[in-house]
C-alpha cells in the first residue's frame, strides 16, 4: 500500500512513434526532431523533479503536439497499439496502492493529461489503480489550489518514513461490532506529508471502503484466532503481532491490515474475549 516499485521505462522511444502512427504507418501527426527531443526533455525533467509539477513540463517547443499526444493514450487502451505497455503495468502489482486492496484495472495519469499531454504516455506518469479509487483521484492533482488540498502522494517517488505513521482506531460496541478508522499520526513526521496522507486516505473515502474490506479479513482469519486464543491470551496477542510483522513484510508497515492487527493485539479486551468481536468457532 501507498508505494509501489519504479515503472520500467520500456522503450520510449519506439512507444512514442507507435502512438503517433496510424497502423497503415501513415502518420497522425509528424513528429519532428526538435519536437522529439523536447518531449524527452519533458520525461527527464519528469524524473527530476519526482513527478511533481512544474512549467518546463509544457514547454511552448510542444504546443502544436501537446493535444495529439494527449489523444495518443487512446493506443493504451485495451484494444490500442500500446496496449503491452497498458497489460505490462497493470502486471506490475496486485492491489491498488492507493487504497491497498482493490483490484487494478486502470492506469491513473499522477500528472493529468488534459494539462500534461506531453506525459498522457509515459510509464512513469501511469499508476496502476483501481476504479473506484481512480475515480474519487479523479478531480484532485498536483499543484491544484492549496485550499482544495495538498494533492496525493506519488506511489513510484514518493519517500516515506520507515516508522509507523498509519493508525487504526478500533472501538467495540455492546452488540459485538468492531468499528475501525484509520488515521496517519506520525509526530516525528513532516507535517506536510502527513496532511498528504492523510488527505488521501480522505478524498479516497477509504474509512467507508475499508469497512467491507475489515469485516471480510477478520471473518477469514477467525477460526485460526479463535483457535490460538485457547492458548491463553499473552500468546494470542502475540500471534497478532507476530501477523502484523508478517504482513508488514508483504504490504508494507503501514498496511490497512497491518495497522489493524498491531492495534488488536495491543487491546486487552479484544485478546481477553475476541469470540465476543468474531463469532463462535465454525
Ligand atoms: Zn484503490
Amino acid at each position: 500500500m501507498w508505494l509501489l516499485d519504479v515503472q520500467d521505462l520500456g522503450e520510449p522511444d519506439a512507444d512514442l512513434t507507435t502512438a503517433l502512427t496510424l497502423k497503415n504507418g501513415n502518420p497522425v501527426y509528424a513528429l519532428s526532431e526538435v519536437e522529439r527531443a523536447a518531449i524527452h526533455a519533458v520525461y527527464a525533467l519528469y524524473e527530476a523533479m519526482l513527478g511533481q509539477p512544474d512549467p518546463g513540463l509544457r514547454p511552448a517547443a510542444l504546443d502544436a503536439v501537446r493535444q495529439f499526444m494527449h489523444d495518443a493514450y487512446s493506443q493504451v487502451q485495451i484494444g490500442g497499439r500500446l496496449e503491452d505497455l497498458r497489460a505490462r503495468i497493470l502486471a506490475s502489482t496486485q492491489a491498488c496502492p492507493y487504497c491497498g486492496f482493490g483490484e487494478v484495472k486502470d492506469l491513473d495519469h499522477y500528472l493529468p493529461r488534459g494539462t500534461y499531454g506531453e506525459l498522457a504516455i509515459y510509464p512513469r506518469n501511469l499508476v496502476p489503480s483501481c476504479g473506484p479509487c481512480n475515480n474519487a483521484k479523479r478531480a484532485v492533482y498536483p499543484g491544484m489550489p492549496a485550499a482544495q488540498g495538498p494533492g496525493l502522494i506519488h506511489a513510484y517517488f514518493q519517500l516515506l518514513p520507515d516508522e509507523d505513521f498509519l493508525h487504526a482506531d478500533v472501538e467495540f460496541d455492546a452488540d459485538g461490532t468492531l468499528s475501525v478508522t484509520f488515521r496517519v499520526d506520525s509526530p516525528g513526521m513532516d507535517p506536510a506529508l502527513a496532511a498528504k496522507l492523510q488527505f488521501q486516505l480522505d478524498r479516497l473515502k477509504l474509512n467507508a471502503r475499508y469497512r467491507a474490506q475489515v469485516n471480510k479479513y477478520l471473518s477469514e482469519q477467525r477460526t485460526a484466532m479463535l483457535m490460538l486464543h485457547g492458548a491463553g491470551d499473552a500468546i494470542f496477542s502475540e500471534f497478532l503481532q507476530r501477523s502484523s510483522a508478517a504482513l508488514a513484510a508483504s504490504y508494507g508497515r503501514n498496511d490497512w491490515r497491518v495497522a489493524l492487527l498491531r492495534t488488536l493485539a495491543a487491546d486487552p479486551a479484544f485478546c481477553a474475549a475476541p469470540e465476543a468481536y468474531l463469532g463462535l468457532p465454525v
